[in-house]
């Protein structure tokens, strides 16, 4: 992880669970981002009081309003970035924010279908356009050649759940709306690699592992801090080759 030198990310539902530990532990490294973007729903409220805590010690960490399910709140919160950043861009964007609703294909429901898909689908669409001109001045502004995360990157979080070959868990939790928004997602991780490799920016799908935090609660859990660990390493490793792949906490490629 000492060789990733990304100058500025941005991590949304930086809040809790891996999204907040992953803003810790890009804080922690003995390279951090010039700029860490931390984004949750409520910034003022005390669900976002780690953050405050985190953002009292480390002048680089930012903690920015956005709902992703409200476009007028993913624009204002590009807006603010961009004037943190000033003249440059930004190279890693982390959509991370998401959310389950229990559910079995009996007792699943139109309104769940939608909130989910709206959350963890359209969400993730939404934040990438906002935020794409902030990410193509970073690809132009870059030395580096072909496509990397230090560069300019959009990291979809997904889930193995939503692995049509692999459908981990099926026996503990059928979870079915939050199933078909991840498969969704790897395939607007796949859109965006194709649309957006010309521009320089690398898009990838990325499953956590099954992670102890208030989402991750039952089954097979991995602890967070390790997941993270693992994701931080598997990022400066990517580059053209595996633009638009589904890989996992460990760097292993997943089907879809
Ligand atoms: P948590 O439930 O612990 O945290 C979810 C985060 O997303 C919170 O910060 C929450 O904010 C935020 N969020 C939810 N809805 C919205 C919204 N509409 N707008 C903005 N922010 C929102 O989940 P995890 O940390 O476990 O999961 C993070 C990501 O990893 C998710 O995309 C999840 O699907 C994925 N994942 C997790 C696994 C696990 O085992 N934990 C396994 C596979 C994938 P708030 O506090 O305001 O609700």
């Amino acid at each position: 992880m000492a060789g990733f030198n990304v100058r500025s990310v941005l991590v949304t539902g930086a809040n809790r669970g891996i999204g907040l530990e992953l803003v810790k532990q890009f804080l922690e490294k003995s390279n951090p981002p010039e700029w860490v973007f931390a984004t949750c729903r409520d910034p003022e409220g005390e669900r976002a009081q780690q953050l405050k805590n985190l953002a009292s010690r480390h002048p680089n960490l930012a903690i920015v309003a956005l709902e992703a399910t409200d476009p007028a709140s993913i624009k204002a919160a590009a807006t603010r970035v961009e004037e943190h950043l000033k003249s440059s861009g930004l190279n890693l964007l982390i959509n991370n924010a998401g959310i389950v609703r229990p559910s079995t294909l009996e007792s699943e429901t139109p309104e769940d279908m939608s909130l989910v898909y709206a959350t963890n689908v359209t969400g993730p669409l939404l934040v990438s356009q906002a935020f794409l001109p902030l990410l193509k001045k970073a690809a132009q502004g870059s030395p580096q050649p072909g496509l990397s995360c230090s560069k300019a990157a959009i990291v979809n979080m997904s889930s193995e759940c939503g692995s049509i070959t692999n459908l981990i868990a099926w026996e503990l939790v059928q979870v079915v709306s939050y199933r078909c928004s991840k498969a969704a997602l790897n395939m607007l991780t796949k859109c965006q690699s194709l649309g957006y490799e010309g521009d320089g920016i690398l898009s990838i799908a990325v499953h956590p592992g099954w992670v102890q935090t208030d989402m991750g609660r039952a089954g097979r859990l991995s602890p967070l801090g390790l997941s993270v660990q693992g994701i931080l390493n598997v990022l400066p490793t990517l580059s053209k080759k595996d633009n638009g792949a589904f890989v996992n906490w460990e760097g292993k490629v997943l089907p879809w």
